[in-house]
């Protein structure tokens, strides 16, 4: 029995069928491995094909596949998810991934139309489409989740480029509107919310060419919680915890990986050694 239950702990997702936008690489790869390793069935959808084909062989076929899937077209979306259902018999799991930035300290002067209309067909068509075909699957099970990655972005003024940033607010506004029509489906619908973290989009996101090791101190001086160091496992972890049974009665939520740093005023500085 004890060993019974050490297993359910180690295999927190044992037997779900996942789709991962996004997940060839990055956050996304993290959480396929971190997936898998919990006894999950995955399926990376992701335009890196070589990168995500690369990422199921090291995976192993008979626990994940990968799918060209372009987010922001609409067929793509869907057959990633057919696909699921075929190879694996379902879905269970729908994590909305990809996504894209621009360039950083871009002021709304010089911001184009063709930098917002990018972010919004990736950021929010791609979680609008995924979790539109996930609810064609789930309704009839009647049980899921749907978890869409937004950003601190979402929740905290100037933490990101303009267009990026009203595409992650647009993410949460839509992960609410869902949960509140899926709830009676016995589907929940979630964001995770990272702070910076260092993956291939964080050091091509427009950072002067600075290297990773300038790129993590930055960010670790502009965090609150010091000596930690957000990493892409740390999301994936919070990933985990949405996809799992652990947050089984957890909908409408836009979880916060930031150390708080969204909830705190700096320039306040009461708590000053
Ligand atoms: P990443 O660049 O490593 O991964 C993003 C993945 O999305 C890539 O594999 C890319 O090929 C894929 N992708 C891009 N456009 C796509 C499309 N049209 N269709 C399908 N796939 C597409 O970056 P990441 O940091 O792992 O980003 C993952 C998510 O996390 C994004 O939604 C991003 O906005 C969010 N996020 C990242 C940070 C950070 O600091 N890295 C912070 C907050 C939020």
């Amino acid at each position: 029995m004890i060993r019974r239950a050490r297993r359910r702990r180690r295999c927190r997702l044992d037997g779900k069928v996942v789709v991962i936008t996004g997940g060839a690489s990055g956050i996304g790869a993290c959480t396929a491995r971190l997936f898998v390793k919990h006894g999950a069935r995955v399926v990376v959808a992701d335009i890196q094909d070589e990168l995500g084909a690369s990422l199921c062989a090291e995976l192993g076929p008979e626990n994940s596949s990968f799918v060209h899937c372009d987010v922001s077209d609409e067929a793509d979306v869907a057959g990633a998810v057919d696909h699921a259902v075929a190879r694996f018999g379902g879905l269970d799991v729908m994590f909305n991934n990809a996504g894209v930035v621009g360039p950083l300290g871009v002021g709304i002067r010089d911001a184009t139309r063709e930098e917002l209309e990018r972010m919004l067909a990736v950021n929010v068509v791609g979680p609008f489409l995924g979790t539109k075909h996930a609810a064609r699957v789930m309704v009839p099970a009647r049980r899921g989740s749907i978890i869409s990655t937004s950003s601190m972005a979402s929740a905290v003024a100037g933490a990101g480029p303009h267009a990026y940033t009203a595409s992650k607010h647009a993410v949460v506004g839509l992960m609410r509107n869902a949960a509140a029509e899926l709830g009676r489906h016995g589907i929940r619908v979630n964001c995770v919310a990272p702070a910076g973290v260092i993956t291939p989009m964080a050091t091509a996101a427009g950072m002067g060419g600075m290297d990773v090791k300038t790129l993590e101190a930055l960010l670790e001086g502009a965090a609150n919680l010091k000596g930690v160091g957000l990493k892409a496992d740390d999301i994936a972890a919070a990933a985990l915890f949405l996809a799992s049974d652990d947050a089984r009665y957890v909908s409408g939520q836009n979880l916060l990986v930031d150390g708080g740093s969204s909830v705190v005023n700096p320039s306040l500085g009461f708590f000053r050694d």
